[in-house]
């Protein structure tokens, strides 16, 4: 759980808000058009690496001069949130104000050189870039730039020129302050962080909404802004590792249920990379296995008399009008009644119960009313037939009567006696009992002016589950029909369903593909815009080192030398590996002098291939790659062949990785020292590898980013 930090979020001077931009609709479309006269590669159009360091120079405050470490420069832009916040005493008059720090990373001299995100999203082969810019939104309000430091003893704030602290007299070092920003890099309770490298790949790391600690941003406030600024600053694709949580329960599978895809799908991001092997295809069918379960076959079943989910699952469809058929139905009905009591600002009362009532009454023409009265005289006498301070259970009385209407009738009756006044003397009073989970009704005199009222009946002051109780159910339902850990499998629909929820579990990489190479650019309509895939001539490293393609802006009569001199400087910008890289040749175009205008090449298509060199001093070969520079083979029987973040381990005699989970060990086990997979066992024929193989440690691949806390909406 994420704690709020006491601090409250600052507030501004009414007379500072007017100059700042809206967090709401920043970057709004006319915000970024007023620039399209700085040409190429600024304002809209050209690419991240470009666009990333106008947005700083527009928009961020700069970091103090003499900052101490510039492989970790912060930039500060702060927002308005609206015009106007509704606090809890009334109106005030001055927004909020959110602070977006932009820190920019200088991968060379990082703590951490590869990217984890990278690597289990398949960019692994992407060379190490330059540059990370990691866009943070601090939960407590404060920044990570600007000329305050908090002193890493007391947390009293130090202005930048100071080395020691007034409260403590502690003397702040470099490493100090370092040390607090690296912590503020892995901190898991930012509102939001979001890494992009130079080359416009990045990765959503966290979005904390208002379950998370936030006070004045939703979680979909945050997506928002995040989406845009993406769109903005020609971001090409995002990650996101899904484990959010809402209610308490994972987020990825209950949306997935309720809507067919993850939360982030609202705003595009799509399946990505499956873990274990998982495909599209296959991720697509366990949505609609799971969602499209019927209810009825679950009720059909025979159940421990002890479990309580049928009992659940009717009283829900009791309550619902239209007809709830399957698991799709029953948690999008769940999660529409949550939002409907938080909606609802009514102490008595409540409007879904309301709607639900009136809805019925319209329905309830499929029953005369000679029917229903021979119904309600029934529940009324097992009622006065109970000793009068007893309350019984709807399913009881469902129970008792059944002899004398269909199961429909009887709940539209119970429902509809909730409160009402039976005769002169008695009422027929109802509540909600959270240990049962139902309804319980039981007749006490009434019939005064104070307990009925017009239309006879009764406030219904605890006649409805109230929000506590229905995330308390559905996280009962979720427990028993969805998660496969802990789902009631006694039926026989058991294996498909059992694992389609676990698939649908195990998809976590999620990915939004902003095509932002596609986008024409509008700073200049004429100007030439070329998406340049690079070749290096030295075979060696052309094997291993693919860069995706750079895009390129030229003015609309640059030559083929501007060309090159453009992709050199991009590579160069971008990539570590590519600090000395010059491109010598356009692939296609051998031959074709240097002054020839880029336009008049023939057959020119947007996508430009360019052979060139790199000329790599030593110590650069490390950036090759951002996986990094162990050699490691993934080969899973359930498909995998690349690292995906789940936990692995490699066999000791041919070293090749595999999950633990697909080799039999449960992610509650620890792996074996020794571990021998199924291929080499085979050849061993299983004699005497016992004493042939050494016993070696192995070395369990445990990824950290699957247990650095949960992102919660
Ligand atoms: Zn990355
Ligand atoms: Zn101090
Ligand atoms: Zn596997
Ligand atoms: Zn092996």
């Amino acid at each position: 759980m994420v704690v709020v930090s006491g601090r409250p979020m600052k507030r501004l001077k009414r007379r500072v808000t007017a100059d700042l931009l809206d967090f709401l609709t920043f970057p709004s479309s006319s915000s970024s058009s007023s620039s399209s006269a700085s040409g190429a590669g600024g304002g809209t159009g050209g690419p991240f690496r470009t666009r990333v360091k106008e947005f700083l120079s527009r928009h961020a405050m700069p970091p103090p001069p003499s900052s101490l470490f510039p492989h970790l420069t912060t930039w500060q832009v702060v927002f308005r949130v609206g015009d106007v916040v509704t606090t809890g005493v009334g109106l005030d008059p001055s927004p909020a104000a959110v602070c977006l720090d932009v820190v920019e990373e200088e991968v060379s001299r990082s703590r951490s050189v590869y990217c984890d995100q990278c690597r289990v999203v398949g960019w692994s082969g992407h060379p190490v870039c330059g540059k990370r810019y990691h866009f943070i939104i601090k939960a407590d309000g404060s920044s990570i730039g600007g000329h305050h430091k908090p002193c890493i003893c007391c947390g009293d704030l130090l202005h930048f020129s100071e080395s020691s602290c007034k409260s403590c007299n502690h003397v702040m070092t470099e490493e100090d302050v370092e040390d607090w920003v690296f912590h503020q890099l892995e901190n898991t309770t930012h509102l939001l962080h979001a890494v992009v490298h130079s080359n416009g790949f990045g990765h959503l790391l966290r979005v904390n909404g208002r379950e998370g600690g936030s006070r004045f941003l939703s979680g979909c406030h945050i997506m928002d802004f995040w989406d845009r600024l993406c769109k903005a600053l020609g971001v090409r694709k995002v990650s996101v590792m899904d484990v959010s949580k809402k209610f308490g329960m994972e987020y990825r599978l209950l949306h997935a249920v309720t809507k067919g895809h993850p939360w982030y799908g609202e705003w595009g991001y799509e399946f990505g990379t499956g873990s274990f092997g998982i495909t599209r295809d296959v991720y697509n069918r366990s949505v609609e296995i799971l969602s499209s379960l019927p209810l009825s076959t679950l009720l059909s079943q025979e159940w421990n008399p002890s479990s309580r989910m049928p009992d659940v699952i009717s009283f829900y469809q009791s309550l619902a009008k239209h007809e709830l058929v399957n698991i799709r139905d029953l948690f999008c009905f769940l999660l529409s009644l949550v939002h409907g009591s938080r909606k609802s600002s009514l102490r008595d009362g409540d409007a879904i119960f309301n709607k639900v009532r009136s809805r019925d009454c319209g329905a309830s023409g499929s029953w005369t009313r000679s029917e229903v009265e021979r119904v309600e005289e029934a529940i009324v006498r097992v009622l006065r037939a109970v000793s009068s301070s007893n309350w019984v259970s709807r399913r009881a009385l469902r129970g008792a009567a059944y002899r004398v209407a269909s199961g429909e009738l009887l709940d539209h009756c119970l429902r509809e006696l909730r409160d009402k006044s039976v005769s002169s003397a008695m009422v027929i009073c109802s509540r909600w009992n959270p240990d049962n989970g139902d309804f319980e009704y039981r007749l006490e005199p009434g019939g005064t002016a104070s307990t009925v009222n017009a239309s006879g009946m009764k406030s219904s002051f605890i006649s409805r589950p109230s929000e506590d109780n229905l995330i308390r159910d559905m996280r009962y339902l979720y427990e028993t029909i969805l998660h496969p850990h802990t789902m009631l499998n006694e039926g026989t629909h058991a294996t498909d369903y059992v694992e389609a929820a676990q698939r649908l579990l195990d998809c976590k990489q999620f990915m939004k593909d902003y095509r932002a190479e596609e986008a024409p650019s509008t700073a200049n309509p004429f100007s030439i815009a070329l998406l340049c895939q690079v070749e290096l001539a030295d075979h060696a490293m052309s094997s291993t080192i693919c860069p995706p393609p750079e895009l390129i802006i030229l003015s609309p009569d640059a030559t083929v030398s501007d060309l090159k001199h453009e992709v050199s400087r991009a590579f160069q910008d971008v990539y570590l590996m590519f600090r000395r890289f010059q491109a010598d040749d356009l692939l296609d175009y051998r031959g074709v002098d240097d002054s020839t205008q880029v336009k008049h090449l023939r057959g020119l298509t947007n996508l430009v291939c360019v052979r060139g060199r790199c000329f790599v001093k030593n110590g650069v070969s490390k950036y090759r790659m951002e996986r990094g520079l162990e050699n490691w083979t993934v080969d899973c029987k359930c498909g995998a062949k690349d690292d995906d973040g789940e936990r692995m381990l490699a066999c000791d005699v041919c070293g090749v990785w595999q999950h633990t989970r697909c080799s039999g060990i449960n992610d509650s086990e620890s792996v074996p020292a020794r571990f021998i997979c199924g291929g080499c066992k085979m050849i061993k024929g299983g004699e005497d590898d016992k004493d042939e193989v050494k016993a070696s440690v192995v070395d369990v691949h445990v990824n950290q980013m699957l247990t650095d806390g949960v992102l919660m909406l």
